[in-house]
C-alpha cells in the first residue's frame, strides 16, 4: 500500500498553519514513512512501543515521534530517550514513570493527558474528576522532567455527527478550564478531523486517509 501523496498535499493545504498534522504510521512500513517524509512531513504517530523502537533508528533523526497508543509504565524507558510527545497519558503512575525515565535521560518530555470522552468503555482516559485531582496533586507539582502541554482524546466510533460534536466540545471545555498555559488540543482522526477542528482541535492524528486502510493486527 503506497502513500496517497495527493491526499497529503490536499490535507496540508486544508490544515494550514494552525493545525499540526500527526501522520499515524502504525502497522505501516518504514518505506511509507520515508515517502511522506520526502513530501515534508515530520510528525509521525505510533501506537506500539516495540514497533516504534524498531522503526525509529532506521529513519531520519529529525522526525518528531508522537506516542499515541496506550503506554504501559514498564515500557516508558524504551522510548524516553527520543520520543517527542507522549499523547496518551492516562494515569498519575504513568506520568511519574515518564518523569523518572526522562530524568535519567536528562530530558523534559512533553505529554498530553488523555481524557475519556467517548461512550465506549474500551477507550482509555481520565474523566474530569481524575484530571482535576491529578493536576492539583503535590506529586504532580513536584515533577520536573515532564511538561503537560494539553489534552488528547478520541471520540466515539460513530457516524453520529451530533454526538461527535458534543464529545469534542466537552474536550475543548476541559482544555480551557484546566490548562491556562496549555497549547495542544489533540483530537480528530481520518473520519472526524474536520469536525474536531471546528470544535477547537489544533492537532489531528490521521492514519488511514494518508496510508490507506490498515489490516487489523492481533
Ligand atoms: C490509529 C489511531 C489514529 C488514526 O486513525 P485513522 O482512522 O487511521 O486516521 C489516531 N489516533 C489514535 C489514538 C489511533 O490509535
Amino acid at each position: 500500500m503506497a502513500v496517497n501523496a495527493e491526499k497529503y498535499q490536499e490535507l496540508i493545504r486544508e490544515l494550514g498553519t494552525k493545525v499540526t498534522l500527526v501522520a499515524v504510521s502504525k502497522t505501516k512500513p518504514a518505506s511509507d514513512i520515508e515517502a511522506l517524509y520526502a513530501l515534508g512531513q515530520r510528525d509521525f504517530g505510533e501506537n506500539y512501543v516495540q514497533e516504534l523502537t524498531e522503526k525509529a533508528p532506521a529513519l531520519p533523526k529529525d522526525i518528531r515521534w508522537h506516542f499515541i497508543g496506550h503506554l504501559q509504565s514498564n515500557k516508558v524507558k524504551y522510548i524516553a530517550p527520543f520520543v517527542h510527545l507522549i499523547q496518551g497519558v492516562d494515569s498519575f503512575k504513568l506520568l511519574k514513570e515518564i518523569d523518572k525515565q526522562a530524568a535519567k535521560c536528562g530530558r523534559v518530555i512533553d505529554c498530553l493527558l488523555q481524557v475519556h470522552i467517548a461512550t465506549e468503555e474500551t477507550k482509555f482516559g481520565l474523566d474530569e474528576e481524575e484530571l482535576a485531582s491529578l493536576l492539583a496533586s503535590s506529586g504532580f507539582a513536584a515533577m520536573r522532567h515532564i511538561r503537560v502541554r494539553g489534552l488528547m482524546g478520541m471520540a466515539s466510533f460513530s457516524e453520529d455527527q451530533a454526538l461527535l460534536k458534543k464529545e469534542f466540545t466537552v474536550m475543548h471545555t476541559l482544555f480551557q478550564r484546566y490548562g491556562k498555559d496549555w497549547s495542544v488540543l489533540s483530537m480528530g482522526m481520518s473520519s472526524d478531523y474536520r469536525l474536531a477542528i471546528a470544535e477547537g482541535s489544533n492537532m489531528v492524528r490521521v492514519g488511514s486517509l494518508l496510508f490507506g486502510a490498515r489490516t487489523p493486527v492481533g
